[in-house]
């Protein structure tokens, strides 16, 4: 694997997903056509797809913001925090053990 595609790999947009463009830029919907696209910015996959396939371009926006939606969910999970789980009576009897 060259560099170049680990790098694309770590943090792949969305669009890239090989729904509608294969990672390198090439557009699943149109036989042979690569989109040329910065690395930071997918405006030309965002623009070519709403112009060419503005069906697709609606599921990509839905899938888009379910994925972000998984993320938000990820973000907010409740850590496990062992002071939960104690009344503040037993977290002071706790204490004076381990301060005695
Ligand atoms: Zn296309």
């Amino acid at each position: 694997m060259s560099e170049k595609e680990s790098s694309i790999k770590k943090k792949l947009p969305v669009i890239l997903n090989g729904q509608f463009f294969k990672p390198d830029g090439k557009c699943v919907l149109c036989v042979n056509k690569t989109i040329k696209f910065d690395e930071n910015a997918t405006g030309n996959l965002h623009k070519h797809l709403k112009r060419v396939h503005p069906n697709s371009y609606a599921s990509y926006e839905a899938m888009k913001s379910k994925v972000a939606k998984k993320e938000e969910n990820k973000l907010s999970e409740p850590k496990p925090n062992f002071f939960c789980f104690q009344s503040s009576s037993q977290l002071n009897n706790t204490m004076r053990l381990y301060y005695r």
